[in-house]
């Protein structure tokens, strides 16, 4: 492997003079702030929220930090994952000349984000088993391949890759290697967090959304070498998690031990939804999960999808999706919530 950054960036970026903000060009504290121009008087309703908030959230981090194992300098926050996506395409690839791959079924805004940033896509479906066709990918990757994007656990399927995959491409591929794990934390197999000492093309990414149970706050991590997420910085917009958020986030984060009890209650209303939906007529197979979410083959998907509705249950329609044929993905709710998705299933008369 001869990964080497400064060649992968796109020149622009490459060259690109970040916007200084007030808050880069004066540290630490004054009595008088006349520097960004704020209204100092301040909102007569929210007045704490006059002043721009950290620019590089130090707060967020330094507790992230400790709960991940990763320094701070190798940690940056994004507005959701979704904004990690875009400024991966943004600092890597050169519209209508650089290519990603991609491996469905899997998340959808690698390739909407592709699609927005003129970025070509390459594809190499999942096998059978939804584990990664490593010779398939092999074929895909040429001078212009700049990013492969592995969901592991990987979402709409549930399942995690294996990580002897992840580490053949890590070791054989000269572009960046993301490995998303915004079901990690219910996942039986260990975050590809450890293994960014070993590899400067990884990045790592996590998310609130999900385990956290804050997906209304919109905050995204990505974990890299600190020479990546430098780049991230310089790219950013200055100011791109809220103040408000960045407050919230803090509390959330000092509350582990609570997060840990409600993974441990999802993780065990999952196996008690797996079992009992095995028990209903119409339920064809059960995909192993490591998510927050199941995916189910049914009798007959649109039919059962439109019944749950009239039953006032949503749950995601995946049946038109390649090697998700006839399947829903159900995500896994309250004890009460998922015994009124059982009630209205076995009430389904085909
Ligand atoms: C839900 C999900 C995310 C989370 O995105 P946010 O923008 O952080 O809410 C990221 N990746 C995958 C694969 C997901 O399913």
């Amino acid at each position: 492997m001869s990964f080497n950054l400064n060649t992968l960036l796109r020149p622009n970026i490459k060259t690109l003079t970040p916007y200084s903000s007030a808050r880069d060009e004066f540290h630490g504290e004054a009595k008088v702030y006349l520097d960004a121009n704020e209204n100092s008087i301040g909102s007569p309703l929210l007045k704490w929220y006059n002043r721009y908030p950290d620019p590089y959230q130090q707060k967020i981090k330094e507790k992230l930090s400790a709960i991940k194992g990763v320094a701070p300098k190798q940690i940056f926050i994004g507005n959701g994952s979704d904004e990690c996506i875009d400024l991966l395409y943004r600092a890597f690839c050169s519209p209508g000349k650089d290519n990603v791959i991609i491996c469905p079924p899997t998340y959808g805004m690698y390739e909407v984000s592709a699609n927005i940033n003129d970025v070509e896509l390459r594809k190499a479906p999942l096998l059978e088993n939804f584990q990664l066709d490593l010779v398939h990918m092999e074929t895909l990757v040429d001078a212009n391949t700049k990013l492969i994007w592995i969901c592991s656990p990987n979402n709409p399927t549930g399942n995690s890759i294996n990580r002897e995959d992840i580490e053949m491409i890590l070791n054989n591929f000269d572009g960046i290697v993301v490995v998303d794990e915004a079901y990690i934390n219910f996942a039986r197999q260990r975050s590809c967090i450890s293994l960014l000492s070993e590899y400067p093309n990884l990045v790592v990414m996590q998310t609130l959304s999900k385990a956290w149970g804050l997906a209304g706050l919109r905050l995204g991590m990505s974990f890299a070498s600190e020479e990546i997420i430098s780049i991230y910085n310089k790219i950013k917009p200055p100011y791109n998690i809220s103040e408000a958020v960045q407050e919230l986030v803090i509390k959330a984060l000092d509350n582990v031990e609570d997060v840990n009890a409600m993974i441990q209650e999802l993780v065990s209303e999952r196996k008690r939804l797996e079992e009992a939906l095995t028990a209903i007529p119409v339920v064809e197979k059960i995909y192993p999960s490591d998510a927050n979410f199941l995916l189910v083959k049914v009798a007959d998907a649109k039919a059962i999808y439109t019944w749950l509705l009239s039953n006032e249950i949503v749950v995601r329609d995946r049946s038109k999706v390649i090697l998700c044929e006839g399947c829903l993905r159900i995500t896994v709710g309250t004890a009460k919530e998922n015994d009124e998705l059982l009630t209205a299933l076995q009430k389904f008369i085909v």
